[in-house]
């Protein structure tokens, strides 16, 4: 049995990577649970594998998770449908970043390399059954920031 060597969980049945394209593709269905969860697993999933996310990107991830654990999904989607906005139509340099207040922002590196909660747990058997899904997502965003915090404090 093998390890993520980024997030840390024991690779069962399935890589991170393939569960991660398990979850996009119920994200992608638009049905809930998955679908309205969408913008707070991939914040998750990249904050947990930051070889694939550049620093300067990891403060939308770090404000959606805020934004999501703070005020619930609802304010999540307005957030990443702002940011969508922002993004189709930025002009160089003129949009200034977000921030959020009084939360240091995971660009330091070394980055955690393990997390109270995976994306294994998240997937349970593989197929990120319906049921609880909300919950373990709300756990996977905690432990998310528990980790990075810890990080970015010390
Ligand atoms: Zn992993």
């Amino acid at each position: 049995m093998t390890r993520c060597p980024e997030c840390g969980a024991l690779a069962h049945t399935h890589s991170c990577e393939e569960l991660f394209h398990t979850v996009l593709a119920l994200d992608h269905s638009r049905r809930p649970p998955w679908g309205p969860l969408h913008g707070v697993t991939v914040s998750c999933f990249l904050l947990q594998h930051p070889s694939r996310l550049p620093a300067p990107r990891r403060l939308p991830c770090w404000e959606i998770l805020h934004t999501y654990l703070g005020e619930g999904v609802f304010a999540t989607a307005r957030l990443t449908e702002r940011s969508r906005r922002a993004n189709s139509h930025r002009n160089a340099g003129s949009a200034p970043a977000d921030t959020v207040p009084d939360v240091p922002t995971p660009s330091a590196t070394p980055s955690p390399t393990s997390f109270s909660v995976t994306i294994t747990d998240v997937a349970q058997d593989g197929t990120f059954p319906a049921d609880g899904f909300p919950e373990r997502v709300t756990a996977w965003a905690k432990a998310t920031v528990t980790a990075w915090r810890a990080l970015v404090i010390a």
